[in-house]
């Protein structure tokens, strides 16, 4: 009888590669780094469970992309050069096909990021699979795009497009009714989201303050807002929609752009006089790059319409524990 595989066989098959060197890697009790001299060390995590974060048949290797995706996205909104990462994993059993695959998706990201995994935890879950993913980077200290350092009379971007995310995970929840061929064309913004890390290192030294759009562009946009005491316009006209979008009922766009989450794009303020070098920056990484409102002195946030009129009953982001 072919013995069944155990967590360090796992372990030792699918998550130990070489790690650069001057760093000790998974298979201690602690994995080592270092940061140059004058540099922070910026770290954060995420979560992902099955049935809340991701469908339970969803793409092994998209979702190895994913889970670390959504923490490299993280470190771009504070201008933050990946080090490495750590990968937590309770599976309800081995099927080792699927970690393959996981891991696959996993390391590709990693290793185009420059963000080896250096270590990790792994276990048995009782019921679903549960991820959880750390990151390192390091900052320059005095260029981190925190929340609270945003301006008034601040320029309001975005990178990107918007709606795309919040379109195909909606079709695929069966909310909205599915088009297949446009699922085709935006279903990647949802599983294969592109983190922004060389656009937040590039922005770091120009933006006041940034967030990645996880939760909706309000909702996030909030946070800096009453971080930093100010309020905001945004000019709807302006909002980048994603152009496989368009032949979309207006109030679905709408709702798709406001309070779309899981889009992993950058919001980010910036002084007036930085609008060129952004606008280079843009141009330089290929990446779109939109100015869609100020932020001002009142507090509170505005939306105005093609017609100069501000929209009331503003769509709601995402939060956990509403109900
Ligand atoms: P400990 O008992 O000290 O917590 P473990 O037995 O859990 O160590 O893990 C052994 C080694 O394998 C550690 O170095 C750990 O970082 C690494 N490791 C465990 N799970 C993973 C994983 N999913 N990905 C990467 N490394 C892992
Ligand atoms: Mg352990």
């Amino acid at each position: 009888m072919k013995a069944q595989a155990t967590e360090f066989d796992l372990i030792g098959r699918y998550f130990k590669r070489p790690v650069p060197q001057g760093m000790l890697g998974g298979g201690d009790d602690c994995a080592l780094f270092s940061v140059p001299p004058g540099r922070q060390v910026a770290t954060s995590t995420d979560l992902l469970l099955e049935g809340r974060h991701f469908f339970s048949d969803v793409d092994p290797r998209s979702l190895g992309h994913k889970a670390l995706a959504v923490n490299l996205s993280d470190l771009a909104a504070m201008g933050a050069k990946p080090i490495g990462c750590l990968l937590g994993l309770g599976l309800p059993g081995i099927d080792t096909d699927w970690i393959e695959k996981f891991a696959d998706g996993f390391y590709a990201l990693a290793n185009e990021y420059d963000c080896p995994l250096i270590g990790g935890d792994t276990t048995r879950s009782l019921q679903g699979i549960t991820l959880s993913v750390t990151v390192f980077g390091s900052v320059d200290p005095l260029h981190t795009m925190q929340r609270s350092t945003a301006r008034i009379e601040d320029e309001i971007w975005i990178s990107g497009h918007l709606g795309a995310a919040d379109i195909a995970c909606r079709m695929l929840a069966g909310e909205i009714p599915s088009d297949p061929e446009l699922l085709k064309i935006i279903r990647y913004a949802l599983e294969l989201p592109k983190p922004r890390v060389a656009l937040g290192l590039a922005l770091s030294p120009h933006a006041h303050a940034a967030i990645d759009v996880s939760d909706g562009l309000l909702q996030d946009l909030s946070h800096i807002l009453q971080a930093s005491g100010c309020g905001a316009q945004i000019n709807e006209t302006a909002l980048p929609i994603h152009p496989a979008l368009l032949s979309l009922p207006a109030p679905l766009l709408r709702q798709a752009m406001l309070a779309g989450g899981d889009l992993y794009e950058l919001c980010f303020t910036a002084p007036v006089s930085a609008h060129a070098a952004i606008q280079n920056i843009g141009r330089v990484l290929n990446i779109p790059l939109t100015p869609i409102g100020k932020t001002t002195l009142h507090t509170g946030l505005q939306v105005v319409d093609h017609a100069g009129h501000m929209l009331t009953d503003l769509p709601a982001g995402f939060d956990h524990f509403r109900t």
